[in-house]
């Protein structure tokens, strides 16, 4: 594997301090999302009903996270550690299905 390819270790720690941050808040190397459950900042929750769902994966290929989680080409849930709540996977969900929902977290 050439240097270019290669992971480079996250040089953040997920329990880092603001003052800690690289100036501009940059993002020094890829894949930093594994090392932070960002899923903490959401507000609004998005609630999957299985029963509903026909898998057809058009809230995958929207989700901005990579938050919708999928097995053998079906959807089994969203990724609560990493979702932001923006509620794009309940607005392109097809309307005659409807099975996702937003709620608001905590409620
Ligand atoms: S609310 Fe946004 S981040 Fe969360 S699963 Fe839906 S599309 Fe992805
Ligand atoms: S868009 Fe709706 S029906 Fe399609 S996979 Fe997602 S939750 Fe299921």
């Amino acid at each position: 594997m050439s240097e270019v390819t290669q992971q480079k270790a996250n040089p953040i720690r997920p329990d880092a301090g603001w003052k800690e941050l690289p100036w501009g808040g940059i993002i020094p190397v890829g894949g930093t999302a594994r090392a932070f459950k960002t899923g903490g900042w959401r507000s609004n929750r998005p609630i999957w009903d299985s029963e509903k769902c026909i898998s057809c994966m058009t809230c995958w290929i929207y989700c901005p996270d990579m938050s919708i989680l999928v097995e053998d080409g079906k959807m089994i849930g969203i990724d609560y550690d990493h979702c932001k709540g923006c509620g794009i996977c309940a607005e392109v969900c097809p309307p005659r299905v409807k099975a996702i929902t937003m709620k608001p977290e905590g409620v």
